[in-house]
This record gives structure tokens, sequence and C-alpha cells, in this order.
């Protein structure tokens, strides 16, 4: 049976060795999703993937399906972007480490989500540029948790349907995902967060514009801190499993923040 081969951008996501030699490696595709391929002899001979295969490079893949075989062969890769900023700096590997497994966790193989894959290239791209490193982790996940299906709400109480913010106090509910206004539920509670009115209009704001907008909307650390805070919660959630590398992450942050520390 003739082999068939393919090319395709992809985003390395994993790698894990694979007999004496090879690699198994996991990518993030626009139009196919998340894929695995092995990478022959790419730990003996470096020649052919040298520093290709490193956590979150972009790519030019050339796959190959060899007859009935279903594992991916790759044969090829050409470098689009190294991200080299993500890999030397901590702060940034440990935000790109939550986008990594976030993205492990909530795609299943095959299934292609070309919005989540521009999603991943900005935020790795805004990350490489020496942005605030947890601004586009806060835009990622908002976006994220849409594109997988649980869009957070954050126009309205989802009980009365008042606009949030402007009619008064708002909390978010991490369990339905939604804001809830005060007269809805009066009584504070551990899964009943509450929102600066600020947070709620960037988050709301930052949930549909273009990414050349998003690019450029600015939020206040606290801010920035609150709206992770929520995500992070919500997202652990309708995952239900903890995101380990939020952890690392955590203690990063915790000198300069009390909010992230929370969950
Ligand atoms: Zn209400």
């Amino acid at each position: 049976m003739a082999a068939v081969v393919s090319e395709t951008d992809g985003v390395v996501l994993e790698t894990r060795d694979h007999g004496e030699s090879d690699l198994i490696v996991t990518f993030y595709c626009p139009d196919s999703g998340k894929i695995t391929a092995i990478a022959k002899g790419a730990r003996k001979s470096r020649r052919r993937f040298v520093n290709k295969l490193e956590m979150f490079t972009y790519l030019r893949l050339q796959l190959r399906r060899s007859g009935n075989r279903s594992l991916l062969l790759l044969e090829e890769a050409e470098l689009h972007a190294a991200f080299l900023n993500l890999r030397f700096d901590i702060v940034r590997y440990s935000v790109a480490s939550v986008i990594r497994e976030l993205m492990l966790l909530g795609t299943r193989e095959g299934e292609t989500d070309e919005q989540l894959y521009k999603m991943l290239l900005w935020t790795l791209d805004s990350l490489d540029r020496r942005d605030t490193p947890l601004r586009p982790l806060l835009f990622f996940f908002l976006r994220y948790l849409d594109y997988i299906g649980y869009r957070p709400e954050m126009d309205c109480c989802t009980q009365c349907g008042t606009s949030a913010p402007s009619a008064g106090q708002f909390r978010f509910n991490i369990f339905s995902g939604g804001l809830i206004c005060t007269s809805c539920s009066p009584a504070p509670s551990s899964s009943l967060i509450p929102l600066s009115p600020t947070t709620i209009t960037h988050l709301s704001d930052a949930q549909d514009i273009s990414l050349k907008q998003l690019s450029g909307l600015q939020m206040q650390t606290r801010s920035i801190h609150e709206g992770l805070n929520i995500l992070h919660r919500y997202g652990r959630h309708i995952l239900q499993r903890e995101i380990h590398s939020w952890k690392m992450l955590r203690q990063m942050f915790a000198k300069s923040s009390n909010t992230i520390k929370e969950g």
C-alpha cells in the first residue's frame, strides 16, 4: 500500500521517549487538532530534527501514514518559530506549561478547532514577546473554556438576567461558570467569588474581540489575578481534575500576589 504524505503546521505539546532512539511527539495542528506522530531515530541522530522537537516549537511538518498502520511517521520538520524566551525564562516557561497542560487535557485526538489553534499561537507569541506573562494566560484560559464548550457568562446575572457590571455587585459561580448578582444570591459562599466591575468589563470584552484588539487590551495586575483565580477554579471543576502546572505558577507569583495563591 502506498504511503500517504501530508503537510501541516503544528505546535509541539509533548514529547516522550520511545524505544532506544525514537520520540513520540504530540502536536496541535490547524486542520487536524491534536495528533501524535513518531519521529524515528530522533534521539540517536539529531541531524534531521535538530532543536526542532522541543516544547512549544511551531513547525511545518511532513507526515507519512504508512500502509494500514494508524501511527503517523514524522518525516521532516521545518522551524517556523522556536519561542526561545519560553524555554529560557522560568516564569514564562511555567505559564506556557499551564497552557500546554490545558491543551492536552481539553482536546481530543483528531478534533479540529481552528480558533483554539490560533489562540494557542497568539498566546505563545505574546509570551515570547515579553508581554506581562499572566495577561496572555488569562486571555487564553478565558477563550479556551469557550472553545471547549464552557464559555464563562460574563455579561449578566445567570439567574435574573440583570446586566453586568453596572447594576450592582456580582460574584462568579465556579460551578455554573457565570455571574450571579447579590440580589439573587445574597449570602457569600466558597463557590461564589466576588469580582470587581472593572474585571468583569475586561473579561467580557476579551471574549469576542479580534486577536489584534486583544493584543492591545491592557488590564491592571489586580484584575488579571482576579480573573485567573475564577478561571482556574472553574476550569478545575470543568476538567474534573487538578491542573498540576498551576502549582509551579502559584509558587512563582506567591510573593507578588495574594489572589493567585487561592485554589
Ligand atoms: Zn440576579
